[in-house]
C-alpha cells in the first residue's frame, strides 16, 4: 500500500489498515484514526482493512476520514491515483469481497532491514466458524500460484532476507483453488527445492486438522523453523462444535504429539478464546488443561467479543466480567508454560537471528536478549543461552 501510495505521489497520506477480529480491534482503529488526523491536520486519511471492508459506512461517517477503500482495492495500483482516489465526493470505494476470486502475491520488494519477510500465499477463508468475522472482511479462499510464490521468495533472498514466513488467513487451504489442487506441503517442498539459498522458512499459523502428509514430512527438514502456531480456539469438544471448528480436543493433543515426535525441539503456539457463549466453568477448564497438555509455549488468549452478524453473537452470552477473568486465567497458564519452555533452552549453544539492536529470536521463535551484541540485524549469531526473565531468553554472543 505504501509503495502504491508513494508512486502515486501520496507520500503524505495517512493510511489506516484496520482489523475487525475483535470489538477491541475496531475500537482501537477508530481511536488511531482520530489521533492521526489530529496530529496531521492537512493529510488525507485513507481507511482500509477488514473493519473498513465490513462496515465502510461507520468509518465514512467519521469526519476525520477522507476515503474508505476495500481490502481488494487497496492492493491495486490504480486505486491510489490521486484523481481517482480523492476526486468526487463519494467517500466509499469498497466492492463485494465475496466476488473476488484471485489474490495477487504481495510484498514484492521485501521489508528493508528486517530479519524476516512475510509472504502472503493465501487470502480469505471458506470456513464459517461461528465466532469469526474474518471471511466477511477477506472473502472466500484463494491462493497465490506456486510459481509466483517461488519467484517472490527468490527475490527476497536476493535482497538479503534470512528468513521467509508463509502467511495466509487459512494457510492450510492453500492450493485447493489452483489447477491440480496442490497442498501446502507441496508448496513448501517446492520452495525448499527451488530456492536452495533460503536459510529458513517458517509457517505462520495453521488449522489444527488440515495439515497434509507432505507438510508433516517437510517439518523434519532443518530449514523449516521448528515452530508451529495452531489455531485451536478451545479445549472442550462441545464448545469446538458450537464454534463450528473441525477438530476435537483429542486431535489437537495428538497433533502436538506428532509434531514433537518429528521435531523434538519444536515450540508450539496457539490461539484460544475465553468466554465463548454458553461456556461453563468445566468447559473452560478443558481449555486451561489443553495449554499444558499441548505444552503451548506461545499462547494468544482472546477474550470473546461478539462480532455483529456472526451466529455466536446470537447465542446466550456470558457476562463480560466472567470472560475477562477467564482470559486472565488463560494468560496465567500460558505464562507458566512459557517459563517451562524457556527453562528448557537455558544452557543451549545455538544460532540466534538478530532482529534489531540487542534483540533476536531462536529458530523456534523464542525471543532472546543480548547484553551486548555487535552483529547487524538480519544476520544469525552463535550464542549461549545463560538465563531468562520469564518472558525471553538472555544470551551472550560467542
Ligand atoms: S478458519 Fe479461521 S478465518 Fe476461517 S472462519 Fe474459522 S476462525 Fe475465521
Amino acid at each position: 500500500m505504501r509503495g502504491h501510495a508513494d508512486k502515486a505521489g501520496l507520500e503524505g497520506a495517512i493510511i489506516v489498515n484496520t482489523c475487525a477480529v475483535t470489538a477491541e480491534a475496531v475500537r482501537t482503529a477508530r481511536q488511531t484514526i482520530r489521533r492521526a488526523a489530529k496530529d496531521n491536520p492537512d493529510a488525507p486519511v485513507i481507511v482500509t482493512g477488514c473493519a473498513a471492508q465490513i462496515d465502510a459506512e461507520m468509518f465514512a461517517e467519521m469526519p476525520e476520514v477522507t476515503r474508505v477503500i476495500g481490502n481488494h482495492e487497496k492492493m491495486q495500483a490504480e486505486t491510489w491515483q490521486p484523481v481517482d482516489l480523492l476526486g468526487g465526493t463519494e467517500k466509499i470505494r469498497v466492492n463485494d469481497i465475496m466476488s473476488v476470486e484471485e489474490t495477487a502475491g504481495h510484498l514484492i520488494d521485501g521489508m528493508d532491514g528486517r530479519a524476516r519477510a512475510y509472504v502472503q500465499v493465501q487470502n480469505g477463508c471458506d470456513h464459517r466458524c461461528t465466532f469469526c468475522i474474518i471471511p466477511y472482511g477477506r472473502g472466500n479462499s484463494r491462493s497465490v500460484p506456486a510459481g509466483e510464490v517461488v519467484r517472490m521468495i527468490q527475490r527476497l533472498v536476493e535482497t538479503g532476507h534470512y528468513e521467509v514466513v508463509l502467511t495466509g488467513v487459512d494457510l492450510t487451504s492453500w492450493g485447493a483453488d489452483l489447477p491440480g489442487a496442490p497442498q501446502l506441503g507441496n508448496l513448501v517442498q517446492r520452495i525448499l527445492k527451488l530456492v536452495p539459498e533460503l536459510k529458513q522458512l517458517r509457517i505462520s499459523s495453521i488449522d489444527a486438522i488440515e495439515m497434509d502428509e507432505a507438510l508433516f514430512e517437510t517439518m523434519a527438514d532443518p530449514r523449516i523453523a521448528p515452530f508451529m502456531h495452531l489455531s485451536l480456539q478451545h479445549g472442550d469438544n462441545l464448545m469446538l462444535k458450537r464454534m463450528k471448528r473441525r477438530h476435537s480436543r483429542e486431535q489437537a493433543i495428538q497433533l502436538a504429539e506428532r509434531l514433537r515426535a518429528i521435531r523434538p525441539e519444536i515450540a508450539i503456539g496457539a490461539d484460544i478464546i475465553a468466554g465463548f457463549p454458553t461456556e461453563t466453568e468445566a468447559a473452560f477448564e478443558n481449555s486451561l488443561r489443553l495449554i499444558e497438555e499441548c505444552e503451548i509455549a506461545f499462547l494468544h488468549a482472546f477474550p470473546y467479543s461478539p462480532r455483529p452478524g456472526t451466529p455466536a453473537a446470537r447465542m446466550p452470552q456470558l457476562e463480560k466480567a466472567v470472560i475477562k477473568k477467564r482470559a486472565a486465567r488463560l494468560r496465567v497458564a500460558g505464562a507458566a508454560t512459557l517459563v517451562k519452555h524457556l527453562d528448557t533452552r537455558v544452557g543451549w549453544e545455538t544460532e540466534v537471528l538478530v532482529e534489531r539492536g540487542n534483540q533476536g529470536r531462536l529458530s523456534d521463535f523464542t525471543p532472546v536478549r543480548f547484553d551486548e551484541i555487535s552483529s547487524e540485524a538480519g544476520r544469525p549469531v552463535r550464542a549461549r543461552i545463560i538465563g531468562h526473565d520469564k518472558t525471553r531468553l538472555e544470551a551472550v554472543a560467542l
